[in-house]
């Protein structure tokens, strides 16, 4: 008889798991929408003068970034260290990992609870040369000065913010595997098929738009590939063409398409 019990708990664990699951997931997102809704024009004000990126959205992905950004910077406990607290702090650095993995699934980077956002160039380590951002097994820390610099294009090619998030979308698919977007994990294969052969001839001392620190180790390479495909995707895909449709399929997006869908709009 207990034998008989034990099983059908065991059997009802297994069997109801999964619809209990994605009852209790399309519940949450519901109760979460419906909290979103009311701060969906807060979130637009703080975004759309400062992302690009965003603007360039039609209305449906629009509202679709900022319901992600809304639940990513809900999941996330933000500290300020040396810096004053500002209302767009959290909200225009979710925004930045919203758009990296906007093409994606998975894109809350969950094994990161914690993000911290420091004034402007600090010492990390035993480094000697200063940090604008890095992330390791304790979260994502980020200069705010330089991360303002990259989301409003004062710095050709670099954007502190895209650099980091995408070291946090590496970390979760290949180092902690914490949250593996299939697609990502997949695709990533062809990308290095792409990409490899272009870090190693870096690493002999060839150049091209990367700049050198991307030579740096394969960590750096791709995240500094993620910069430059959003913030330069015109001579990326005019210098590198393979390594920019490598990232494009990865990502499943394309600046560019939304760039001409833009100008088409325009
Ligand atoms: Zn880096």
């Amino acid at each position: 008889m207990e034998i008989l019990f034990i099983f059908l708990v065991v059997f009802g664990i297994i069997v109801l798991h999964g619809p209990v699951s994605n009852w209790y997931n399309r519940f949450y997102v519901r109760r979460q929408y419906k909290k979103f809704l009311s701060q969906e024009t807060f979130l637009h004000s703080i975004i759309s003068p400062n992302l690009k990126y965003y603007n360039r959205l039609n209305l449906e992905d629009q509202r679709k970034f900022l319901f992600r950004t809304y639940l990513f910077r809900r999941a996330k406990r933000f500290h300020y260290i040396e810096v004053t607290e500002s209302a767009e702090m959290p909200v225009l650095i979710s925004a930045v990992a919203v758009q990296l993995t906007f093409g994606l699934d998975k894109y809350m980077l969950n094994y990161f609870k914690d993000i911290f956002v420091l004034k402007d160039d600090y010492h990390y380590g035993f480094y000697s040369r200063p940090f604008q951002g890095h992330v390791d097994h304790s979260g994502i820390y980020l200069s705010w000065d330089n991360f303002m610099k990259g989301v409003k294009g004062l710095s050709p090619n670099c954007n502190v913010g895209l650099h980091e998030m995408g070291h946090a979308l590496a970390y979760v698919n290949f180092i902690t595997q914490t949250e593996e977007d299939k697609h990502f994990k997949k695709e990533f294969k062809s990308f290095s098929k792409v990409a490899r052969p272009i870090f190693e001839s870096m690493q002999k001392g060839s150049k091209n738009i990367l700049g050198d620190y991307a030579g740096t180790n394969y960590h750096e390479f791709w995240a500094v590939s993620v910069e430059v495909f959003f913030e330069n995707p015109l001579r990326l895909r005019h210098e590198l063409p393979a390594l920019y449709n490598a990232i494009s399929m990865l990502l499943r997006q394309d600046p560019m398409v939304v760039l001409n869908t833009n100008k088409l709009a325009a």
